[in-house]
């Protein structure tokens, strides 16, 4: 692969939080979704195109790598997990991971948009970030 690449164009920390929150990683003030997971395709305040970021299936590993590590995991350490009677507790938990796993989703890809923001990735470099780059 030759391409390089790019330099961050934009602070990390910063945007990468803004984008979590929800709000347009540029300015923070615009909403970065308008509905559960669909990108607002410009920010309603600063007029960034926020659509040109790609997230594909990265917010999604993410999300169940860390839901797997942090949660599913640990969990495996309390007895009762695993000695309940599985009729009551596989529901109860199951139910429990989908809630919190659908909770943590938009928030792991408000992130991931303004990582891909301050990296300055965008739908026209995905070259970059596919399996594509191996061509
Ligand atoms: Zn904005």
């Amino acid at each position: 692969m030759t391409a390089t690449m790019p330099e961050i164009a934009h602070p990390l920390s910063t945007s990468v939080f803004r984008g979590a929150a929800g709000r347009c990683p540029s300015c923070g003030q615009g909403k970065l979704f308008w509905k559960y997971l669909k990108v607002t395709g410009r920010c309603e305040a600063c007029d960034e195109d926020l659509g040109r970021y790609p997230a594909d299936d990265g917010p999604a590993y993410v999300t169940i790598l860390l839901i797997g590590h942090l949660i599913v995991a640990p969990m495996l350490f309390f007895p009762i997990i695993w000695q309940a009677d599985a009729i009551y507790s596989v529901p109860i938990i199951l139910g429990t991971l989908a809630v919190v796993t659908l909770m943590v989703l938009p928030r792991i890809k408000g992130g991931w948009i303004g990582l891909m923001y301050a990296l300055g990735v965008k739908d026209t470099e995905a070259r970059l970030h596919t399996a594509d780059a191996a061509d």
